[in-house]
């Protein structure tokens, strides 16, 4: 089971470097969950806790997995993944089982990072329907916050939760030592957007034709995760077209199936 619902990885393959735009997001992550992994005593010497919980928030694909690896990178931290969908369960008991299972996992990894994706499924503010399954899912919850609890104990474990859904959080979870650090997480702006396509396309065979700025213009509403298949996909109008350069070409042709396949994807899901 735990494999199943729990992603273990020793060194995640993803650096600070890999990241573009998000800063500011990447040094409030430095300073929250890298120093107090790194340098414990600084904290001890100034007298203060560090923050228990970072919470990032914002739209799906914008990088809050990446920044959660490459701080467990940077600190040659275990990265252990759970999805807060995965700890919602039928049988009683279960989530909170998971739950210390989770941190269990983590103490035997020391130094670990934590990454709760989609908190929400288990955190969100209780709903009118006062059904059994709610009452369940409040005690996962009450398990997850009692293991923060016991800060001391932990030692080395530093805990990462994500959302798409800030405003359906119940707010129990962000009082202090908790989660209390929240970082927003945005789409990126006009020079994110530029840098993402520059840092997907490092390995890329790509032609002089090619203008980043220009691309970053036209993909104005696209997330890190869609420059991403943006440029794979550019790559495979090249294939089919039985060259091995990309064009600035291709990168559009790739933008407008983007689109087209999200807008079918929309279609078919209503
Ligand atoms: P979700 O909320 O859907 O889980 P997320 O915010 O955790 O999304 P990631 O899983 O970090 O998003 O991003 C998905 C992929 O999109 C990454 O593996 C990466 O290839 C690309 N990507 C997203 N944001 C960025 C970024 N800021 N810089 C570079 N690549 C990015």
């Amino acid at each position: 089971v735990r494999a199943r619902v729990m992603e273990v990885t020793e060194s995640p393959d993803v650096s600070y470097e890999d990241i573009g735009g998000l800063e500011e997001q990447m040094q409030e992550v430095r300073e929250t969950v890298e120093m107090p992994l790194e340098s414990p005593e600084m904290f001890d010497d100034v007298g203060i806790e560090p923050p228990s919980g970072v919470l990032l928030y914002g739209p799906p694909g914008t990088g809050k997995t990446m920044l959660a690896k490459a701080v467990a990178n940077q600190t040659d931290a275990t990265f252990i993944k759970m999805a807060g969908s995965e700890l919602v369960h039928k049988f009683i008991g279960e989530g909170a089982k998971l739950v210390r299972d989770l941190f269990k996992v983590a103490r035997e990894h020391e130094p670990a990072v934590i990454f709760i994706d989609e908190i929400d499924a288990i955190a969100a503010t209780r709903t009118e329907s006062k059904t059994s399954g709610d009452a369940e899912v409040q005690r996962t919850m009450m398990q997850l916050l009692s293991e923060m609890d016991g800060f001391e104990e932990r030692g080395e474990i530093r805990i990462i939760a994500a959302t798409n859904r800030f405003d359906m959080l119940d707010r129990a979870i962000l009082r202090p030592g908790r989660f209390d650090r929240l970082i927003e997480v945005p789409k990126p702006n006009h020079e994110g957007r530029e840098l993402i396509f520059q840092i997907h396309t490092r390995g890329m065979n790509v032609s002089d034709d090619v203008d980043f700025a220009a691309l970053a213009e036209e993909a104005d509403e696209a997330s890190g995760a869609d420059i991403k298949a943006i440029c794979t996909e550019a790559g495979m109008f090249a294939i089919r077209d039985d060259r091995t350069e990309i064009h600035m070409a291709d990168f559009r042709d790739a933008w407008e199936k983007i689109q087209a396949d999200a807008e079918d994807a929309d279609e078919i899901s209503k």
